[in-house]
């Protein structure tokens, strides 16, 4: 980042803001202060923000910026979940999607326009890569959305957990993630502890190795089939981090603790959702501290693959239950409005193609 530049505030975590302050001949603290200001109380004019001086405030009026993405369209569904499509400052457009619980509020946070990784039942995939999302534009999803449903760190706090797990993949745009991981974490920021963040991949296996020592948030691992031969079709990334290594970089993340890794298994009807397959996974998985996410399939156009019939699905949830691995079934949420995990749609350009495109978007939320 240049000094001379506008820079978007929204970009920099604590020690960034820091360092900009202290570019400028003004002290650390200012960081706290401004971050109060944006995260704490949704201020993002910096006249507003009283407690600056008169002449800092000028000063951040003509070196900087608070860059929020523009609110396109804001549904609701009846099931209580609320999705905003939000256009960013290039034309294109992600969804944010929040999921409210009895216990909780989740929302889902995209890292990427568009996906480079070619899952075979994940629509992303067939639409293409665009960008990685900058650390402001991931971080501006949840104070939009925390703006919108008034969710405050102090009181009435609405988004109690942020999933990583929207439109592409978070390890493979590591640092803005990393970043935008640590102002949600931030006491000055929006003040989630770790575990209440989730961060799903298909399995980046150095990127996991490095994380540990980053950013230990909860970590979320697209399984989706007990061998190797059959997850090479469906997660092309696993020719690559084949599943010894994938589970070797998972029990080094939660260590000797109590912490568990969340395996999330997309149920394809006559694919991977056999007992043969839940035997095969039960045995993968053994020694390996492991929560079992069953994510039933949600088809789009085009595609080969079906969901496995709920009896399917229900046997196989028995059988690894039976064999005492913490197993849960993702409730399907927001469909009415097509905020559905592999039902939300982004509009995104494609520079290369130079023609705007519509893309299908898988969410998955953690049961
Ligand atoms: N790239 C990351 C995060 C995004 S995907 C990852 O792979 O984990 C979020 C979850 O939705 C993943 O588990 C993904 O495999 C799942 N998913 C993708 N397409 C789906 C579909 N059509 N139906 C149900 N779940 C899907």
């Amino acid at each position: 980042m240049s000094i001379a530049s506008t820079a978007n505030l929204l970009d920099l975590d604590r020690k960034g803001l820091e360092q900009f302050f202290l570019a400028r001949g003004d002290k650390t603290f200012r960081a706290a202060q401004v971050m109060k200001w944006i995260y704490g109380h949704g201020v993002v004019d910096f006249a507003d923000m009283t407690n600056l001086s008169k002449a800092l405030r000028v000063t951040l009026q003509d070196s900087a910026t608070i860059g929020l993405p523009e609110v396109v369209a804001d549904q609701l569904s009846d099931d209580g979940s609320r999705k905003w499509l939000l256009r960013l400052e290039d034309g294109n457009c992600i969804e944010t999607v929040f999921i409210p619980e009895a216990e909780r509020g989740t929302l889902c946070v995209s890292s990427q326009v568009g996906c480079m990784l070619n899952c075979s039942f994940c629509s992303t995939a067939e639409q293409g890569f665009n960008r990685n999302l900058t650390t402001g534009e991931i971080i501006a999803q949840v104070w939009v959305a925390a703006h919108a449903l008034d969710s405050r760190a102090d009181s009435n706090r609405v988004i109690s957990n942020v999933v990583m797990m929207g439109m592409g993949e978070p390890l493979l745009n590591y640092d803005n993630v990393v970043r935008a991981m640590r102002i949600m974490q931030d006491d000055y920021g929006f003040g989630l502890s770790k575990r209440r963040i989730t961060l799903s991949t298909a399995g980046i296996v150095p990127a996991i190795y490095q994380l540990r020592e980053d950013c230990d948030v909860s970590l979320a691992v697209s399984l989706h089939a007990p061998n190797d031969a059959l997850r090479d079709e469906l997660v092309p990334l696993n020719r690559k981090y084949p599943i010894g290594d994938l589970l070797a970089a998972c029990k080094d993340y939660v260590g000797e603790g109590r912490r568990r890794v969340t395996f999330e298994y997309v149920m394809l009807a006559g694919v991977n959702d056999s007992d043969a397959h839940a035997r095969e996974l039960i045995r993968c998985l053994e020694g390996v501290p492991a929560k079992v996410n069953l994510i039933p399939f949600n088809p789009f156009p085009n595609t080969s693959y079906a969901r496995s019939p709920k009896p399917r699905l229900d046997r196989f949830f028995d059988l690894l239950n039976r064999a005492g691995i913490v197993t849960i079934t993702r409730k399907t949420r927001g469909d009415d409005i097509d905020a559905a995990c592999g039902q939300l749609a982004g509009r995104f350009h494609d520079r290369t193609r130079r023609r705007s495109r519509r893309i299908s978007e898988h969410r998955g939320i953690e049961a």
